[in-house]
C-alpha cells in the first residue's frame, strides 16, 4: 500500500508526464490529493474493501473521448458504507463500478450531478454502479437517491433497489436553465423492488417538478427494467415537456407511467406486464401534444387513475400543479390485453372539466376473453376520435364507433407477446417486432438482483415443548421463514419475544396455551413478519398496567414493511388492567397485510387492531391490506379495527379493509374507545363488510376522505346496534 501512496505523492510533486495514469487510492485523504490534479483520459481508482462515511466529491474536466473516470479497483469491491454519498461536478467525468449500501447519505441525496446549486455536471455518465437500500434509518425523513442536475448526462446500466423510505429514487431536476433541455439519457437500468410507501413520495422516477413543467426535458428514459416498483401510484412521474420513454419494461409495478405535466412527450414500445397483481397500470395520459404508441399491457388490474390506460379530464386555464387538459393525444397501436380498466375523461368534476381535444385513438387492441366491457367514459370524448380500434366480442361495449367488436383469436408471437392470428387485423395493436426487455440485460451483472420475497413457512419446523421460555429460547436460533411447531401443553414466556424475520408460530395438534409476564408477548422488529396459528393465547399473567399487547410492532420507525397473520387462534382475558391491546403499532410502520381468519377474540380492555399512528393528515398511513374473516369477538371495550388516513393527495391505493363472516358482540362499549365504534375507517380506499353479525355493539362508522372510495356492505345484522354511519368527504 505504501508504494500506491508514494506512487500518488510523487505523480502530484512531479507534475505530469502528460500520459493519461491510473491512479489507486486507499484512503478518503488519498482520494481527495488525487482528485485535485485529474487531467483528462486519467482514471482515479478506490481500492477494493469498506470505504465507510465517504462523501465523495468527484470534479473535473475531461474532454470528449477523453473523460476522467472514477472506478473501483474490480467492480462492486469498493462498498460505500456508513454516511456516505457521491457529488459531481465539471465535464466529461465517468463514473463505474461503485457500490453503495449499509448506510445512508447524510445530505437528501445519495448521487447528485452537482456540487453545489451552481457548479453541475455536464457531458458525465454514472454507470454500473449500485445503491442497495441505502435508507435513513426514518422511514418519513425525504431523501433521494440519485438527482440529475446540467445537461447531456447519461444513467445507465446501474442497479437500484429497495428504496424505503420517503422521497422519489430517482429525478431529473430542471430547477434552472443550466438543467433544462438536457438530453439526457437514462438507459439500461434495473429499478428493482421499492415496497409500498403508504404515502405520497414513492416514485420511482420523475423528470421535473411542477414549477418548471412547461419547459421541455427531452430526456430519453429507455430499456430500463422496473421490477415491482411499488412505492406508490406513479411509477414514472413525468413532469416536463419533450422526453421519450421507449423499451422499457414495467414487471407487476402497483402504478402508473404518468404523464402529469408538460407536453410532447413520447411513451412507445414499452412492455407492462401486471400478472394481475392488484393496481397494476399503464400509462396515464395528461396535457398537450402527447403521443402513447405501440405499447403492450397485460394482466393489468389498475382502476381510476391506475388504469392500462387512462386518458384524464384537465383543469381550463390549470395552475402549474393542477391538471392542463389533453389536446392533440396520439393514441394508436397499444396492445391493451387482460386488462380491466380503460378510462376516459378521468377525473371528471367541476374542477377537472375540460374534455380532450384534437385526439386520435386508432388502431388499439383491447382483448379480454370474458367479453365484458373495459372501457369506462367520465365525459364527453367528442374531442377524441376512435378509428379502426379492434375489440374482442364485448357484450356492452362503451363505444362502438371507430370500433370492430369481433371474436378475435390471440397468439403468441417469436417475442411471447399476444398477437391477432387473423391476418386482417395485423396492423391492429403493438407491433411484432417489440422487443421484451430481460432483466438480466440490465443493471450490472455482478450484483445479484432479488427473488421473491422472502414468505412464512418457507423454513424448517422446529418442534418445541411446553415450559418456561422454551419458545423464547427457539426463536433466536430460527430462520427467516421457519416454523416453529408447539406440542399440546402449557407455555410461559418472561421475555418479549422479538420477531426480526419472517416466522410461523404454530400449534402442533393439540392445544397449545401460552401466557406472557412482560408488556408484550411478541414485538416484530424491522424486517421481521408473524404469523400466529392454531394458538391459544391468554393475557392473565400480563402486568397489572395499562397499555400492555399480545404483539407490537418496534416502538421506532421501521423501514421494512412487515405482514402479521392470526388463523385458527383464541386470544383471551387481555383484561389484568385497562388499555389491553392485541396488537400495538408505532408511528411510521407500515403492514404490508394483517389477516385475522377463523379465530376468537374476547374480554378485551383494549383494541384489536389499532392503525391510528399517522394523524397528521399528510397522506400516510400504517397499513396496505387488512382483512378479518371467520372471526369471533366478544366483550371488546376498544374498536375491532379502527384505521386511519388522513390528508388528501390522491397518490396512494390504500388502505383496504375486509370484515367478512364474522361476529362482533359487545364491542366497542368501553368508555375509552375514542373511536365511538366498533369498526371504524376513516380515509380507506377499499371496504368489503359482508355477512357479519353485530350485538349489543356500536357501529360501524366509515369517513370518506378522499379519492373514489368504495365502500360495500352486505347481509349483516345488526342486532342492538346501530346501522352503520357512512360520512361523505368530511375533510378530518
Ligand atoms: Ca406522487
Amino acid at each position: 500500500m505504501l508504494i500506491r501512496i508514494t506512487l500518488v505523492v510523487l505523480t502530484l510533486m512531479l507534475g505530469r508526464t502528460g500520459l493519461a495514469e491510473t491512479l489507486l487510492v486507499s484512503s478518503q485523504d488519498e482520494f481527495e490529493d488525487a482528485v485535485g490534479g485529474l487531467q483528462p483520459g486519467d482514471v482515479i481508482m478506490l481500492a477494493n474493501g469498506e470505504w465507510r462515511d465517504f462523501e465523495i466529491l468527484f470534479t473535473g474536466f475531461g474532454m470528449p473521448g477523453q473523460p476522467i473516470r472514477l472506478t473501483a479497483e474490480t467492480k462492486g469491491g469498493a462498498i460505500i458504507t456508513g454516511q456516505s454519498n457521491l457529488r459531481m461536478a465539471g465535464g466529461h467525468l465517468v463514473v463505474s463500478g461503485l457500490v453503495f449500501r449499509d448506510g445512508y447519505t447524510p445530505t437528501n441525496t445519495v448521487i447528485s450531478f452537482r456540487r453545489t446549486r451552481g457548479d453541475l455536471a455536464h457531458h458525465s455518465r454514472v454507470t454500473e454502479t449500485v445503491i442497495d437500500r441505502f435508507n435513513n434509518p426514518e422511514r418519513h425523513e425525504t431523501e433521494h437517491w440519485v438527482m440529475m442536475y446540467g445537461k447531456h448526462n447519461r444513467f445507465d446500466h446501474n442497479h437500484l433497489v429497495g428504496k424505503s423510505t420517503v422521497g422519489v429514487t430517482m429525478a431529473v431536476r430542471l430547477d434552472s436553465e443550466e438543467s433544462q433541455e438536457n438530453y439526457h439519457r437514462i438507459d439500461h437500468n434495473y429499478f428493482g423492488p421499492r415496497p409500498t410507501l403508504g404515502s405520497n413520495g414513492g416514485e420511482t422516477l420523475r423528470i421535473g417538478t411542477s414549477h418548471h413543467s412547461r419547459s421541455n426535458s427531452f430526456t430519453v428514459v429507455e430499456n430500463n427494467y422496473f421490477d415491482r416498483c411499488n412505492g406508490e401510484h406513479e411509477v414514472i412521474s413525468n413532469k416536463s415537456g419533450g422526453n421519450k420513454f421507449r423499451g422499457n419494461l414495467f414487471f407487476e409495478s402497483r402504478g402508473t407511467l404518468t404523464m402529469r405535466h408538460g407536453n410532447g412527450t413520447v411513451v412507445e414500445n414499452n412492455v407492462f406486464l401486471g400478472n394481475r397483481v392488484d393496481h397494476t397500470g399503464g400509462i396515464r395520459i395528461i396535457n398537450a401534444d402527447q403521443v402513447v404508441r405501440n405499447n403492450y399491457m397485460h394482466g393489468l388490474t389498475g382502476h381510476r387513475f391506475g388504469g392500462a390506460l387512462v386518458v384524464m379530464n384537465g383543469v381550463p386555464n390549470s395552475p402549474l400543479n393542477r391538471y392542463d387538459p389533453v389536446d392533440n393525444a396520439l393514441i394508436e397501436n397499444n396492445s391493451i390485453i387482460d386488462s380491466d380498466h380503460i378510462e376516459l375523461g378521468a377525473g371528471s368534476d367541476e374542477e377537472r372539466s375540460a374534455t380532450p381535444t384534437n385526439s386520435l385513438f386508432r388502431s388499439n387492441l383491447v382483448h379480454n376473453e370474458d367479453g365484458r366491457n373495459i372501457v369506462t367514459v367520465h365525459d364527453g370524448v367528442g374531442g377524441i376520435e376512435f378509428q379502426g380500434n379492434v375489440q374482442n366480442k364485448v357484450e356492452e361495449p362503451a363505444l362502438t364507433k371507430g370500433f370492430v367488436n369481433t371474436s378475435l383469436e390471440l397468439a403468441a408471437a417469436a417475442n411471447g407477446l399476444l398477437y391477432p392470428v387473423d391476418e386482417q387485423f395485423s396492423d391492429v395493436g403493438a407491433s411484432r417486432d417489440i422487443e421484451v426487455l430481460e432483466r438480466e440485460s440490465t443493471g450490472v451483472p455482478w450484483y445479484p438482483k432479488p427473488g421473491p420475497k422472502t414468505s412464512f413457512d418457507t423454513g424448517e419446523t422446529i418442534t418445541i415443548g411446553p415450559g418456561e421460555d422454551t419458545l423464547f429460547d427457539v426463536v433466536e436460533g430460527a430462520g427467516g421463514g421457519d416454523i416453529i411447531a408447539l406440542e399440546p401443553g402449557e407455555y410461559m414466556v418472561t421475555k418479549i419475544i422479538v420477531v426480526d424475520r419472517p416466522l410461523t408460530v404454530r400449534a402442533a395438534p393439540g392445544t397449545a396455551s401460552i401466557e406472557f409476564e412482560r408488556t408484550a408477548l411478541f414485538e416484530i422488529a424491522d424486517g421481521g413478519s408473524l404469523k400466529l396459528g392454531g394458538l391459544r393465547i391468554s393475557g392473565r399473567a400480563a402486568p397489572d398496567m395499562s397499555g400492555n399487547s399480545v404483539v407490537r410492532t418496534n416502538r421506532y420507525s421501521m423501514l421494512n414493511n412487515y405482514a402479521l397473520v392470526v388463523e385458527d387462534s383464541t386470544i383471551q382475558d387481555l383484561n389484568i388492567n385497562h388499555s389491553f391491546n392485541f396488537f400495538t403499532i408505532a408511528k411510521h410502520t407500515f403492514a404490508d397485510r394483517i389477516e385475522i381468519s377463523n379465530s376468537i377474540f374476547r374480554n378485551i380492555t383494549g383494541q384489536v387492531l389499532t392503525l391510528t399512528q399517522e394523524t397528521d393528515d399528510l397522506g400516510i398511513y400504517n397499513g396496505e391490506y387488512i382483512s378479518i374473516t371467520g372471526s369471533r369477538f366478544q366483550n371488546i371495550e376498544g374498536a375491532v379495527a379502527d384505521i386511519y388516513r388522513g390528508g388528501t393527495d390522491e397518490s396512494t391505493f390504500g388502505p383496504h379493509f375486509e370484515l367478512r363472516a364474522s361476529s362482533l358482540d359487545s364491542v366497542g362499549n368501553g368508555f375509552r374507545n375514542k373511536s365511538a365504534a366498533s369498526v371504524r375507517l376513516l380515509g380507506v380506499q377499499a371496504t368489503d363488510i359482508f355477512d357479519n353479525v353485530f350485538a349489543n355493539s356500536r357501529p360501524v362508522r366509515v369517513i370518506h376522505t378522499v379519492g373514489d372510495p368504495v365502500t360495500r356492505l352486505g347481509g349483516n345484522r345488526f342486532e342492538e346496534t346501530p346501522e352503520p354511519i357512512i360520512h361523505e368527504f368530511i375533510r378530518p
